[in-house]
């Protein structure tokens, strides 16, 4: 086989997207090959029945998320900040308690614990969350707590170890930044959704991205690539795999991928994730002082948020983590919302029981990204998994939130990512 002058990216989300506008901003042939009919992978927009913008993935803007800003600015998409004013509630054994309250404990409590034990070197990546929680005290911290772990990883806190938290809360820039909306990770919404602006990332890029291209099989030889997809094969010059690694581990190489980049496939796991977001003419529960922000350890969903644009209808986002979200899973389509929104009446009035729309999806069940928000190493291999996931195997480099050294599972960290991944190509030219 000849060489290639064409680097080929396996992915449109945004970090392959971001990947390939950079390389093709440095004026090299670049094709992005994507498996699902649609670009955006972890982020996703649909049109509500009020027209609106509706985010079922990745959504909000941190405050430090310097790369997305100016990648939204640049493309002339708007952001607005996130509503964050009136009561924020958690409601633990059915007791509603403040929940500037209960974070509060929440937080003091088990992250001055976790910054204590990554000081002094007792976060060990063979000891579990689940374990290492059960000294919390009071209960009610532990509870809460809990509730921000699941609901922070995607995983049940017995598949986590306590320094993959450490870290993934040192990378985002503390616990405070993670769970704060104004001024932290939640601080502020694109216009059009996110998925609006992989879109327009994705037209830049024009024919170069092919949508239902799913890569099966990559091969190395000394001259190049061979990139073997559902739809036919291309000869590349190098390659940047844009996907979280258990999804790169669903892709073939020949020769065999070297047991270090192998075992980072193998050892990470996706989180499960299900979100839902409500939407109303109006964000009627601003009438009464709420914040659409609930945490809640019990029942079937496990936190709200006010997502409205503003002028706009009422947007009420629903997350559901871990092993609860499996549990959505068993109900069919109607059951299922009934049981969201049900859930919600207590808190926000009957109102909520009649959206004008609603809109869900599970993103452990999509076939091409296999759950989110990110993944993690199992427990044990978090050295490992760190030390060889960015590394090139020969011409093929890897790309993906998860190799970020810092937003790590945030849309900033795959941004960060692609970026990376791309300066790597073009510095072996
Ligand atoms: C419910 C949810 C809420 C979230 N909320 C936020 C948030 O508010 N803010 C935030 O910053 N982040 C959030 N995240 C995380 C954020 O969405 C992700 O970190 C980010 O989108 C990951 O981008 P990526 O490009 O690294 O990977 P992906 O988006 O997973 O992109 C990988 C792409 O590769 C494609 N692909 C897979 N296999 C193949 C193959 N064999 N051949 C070709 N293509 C393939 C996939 O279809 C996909 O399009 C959330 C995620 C979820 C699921």
């Amino acid at each position: 086989m000849g060489e290639s002058k064409v680097d080929v990216v396996v992915g449109a989300g945004f970090s392959g997207l971001a990947a390939a506008r950079k390389l093709s901003g440095h004026g090299l042939s670049v094709r992005v090959l994507e498996a699902a009919d649609r670009v955006g992978g972890r982020t996703m927009t649909v049109t509500s029945a009020a027209g609106s913008a509706v985010d079922l993935g990745g959504q909000w803007v941190g405050s430090s998320h310097t790369e997305l800003r100016s990648l939204a600015a640049r493309l002339g998409v708007d952001l607005f900040a996130s509503y964050d004013n009136g009561k924020q509630t958690a409601t633990v054994d059915g007791r509603p308690i403040s929940l500037v309250f209960a974070t509060g404990v929440g937080l003091a409590v088990g992250s001055a614990r976790l910054a204590l034990a990554a000081r002094y070197g007792r976060a060990s990546d063979h000891q579990t969350l689940e374990d290492w929680k059960s000294a919390i005290r009071p209960v009610l911290a532990r509870q809460v707590f809990d509730a921000l772990a699941a609901e922070l990883t995607c995983r049940p806190a017995g598949e986590v170890s306590v320094e993959t938290v450490a870290e993934m809360i040192a990378g985002s820039g503390g616990i405070r930044e993670m769970v704060t909306v104004k001024g932290g990770a939640q601080d502020a919404l694109l216009r059009g959704g996110a998925g609006g602006l992989a879109a327009a990332m994705a037209a830049e890029l024009g024919d170069d991205v092919e949508l239902n291209r799913r890569v099966i099989e990559i091969e190395r030889d000394p001259t190049g690539i061979g990139v073997h997809t559902v739809a036919g094969s291309i000869r590349a010059a190098r390659v940047i795999v844009a996907t979280a690694p258990p999804v790169a581990e669903g892709i073939g190489h020949r020769p065999p991928l070297p047991d270090s980049r192998g075992s980072v496939q193998r050892n990470t796991i996706m989180g499960s994730v299900y979100k839902a977001v409500a939407v109303y003419e109006r964000p009627f529960w601003r009438d009464t002082g709420c914040a659409g922000q609930l945490i809640t350890p019990d029942g079937p969903i496990r936190s709200t948020f006010d997502v409205s644009p503003p002028d706009g209808p009422g947007h009420l986002c629903v997350l559901v983590p871990a092993d609860a979200a499996r549990r959505l899973d068993g109900m069919d389509e109607t059951t299922r919302r009934a049981a969201v929104l049900e859930s919600l009446v207590d808190h926000f009035g009957i109102g909520v029981r009649s959206p004008v729309s609603f809109h869900e999806k599970s993103w452990h069940q999509d076939e091409f990204v296999l759950g989110g928000y990110a993944a993690m190493p199992r427990i044990g291999h978090l050295a490992q998994v760190r030390a060889a996931q960015a590394e090139p195997v020969g011409r093929v480099h890897w790309a993906g939130t998860e190799t970020a050294d810092r937003f790590n599972g945030y849309i900033e960290g795959a941004i960060r990512a692609g970026h990376r991944a791309a300066t790597e190509c073009i510095a072996a030219i």
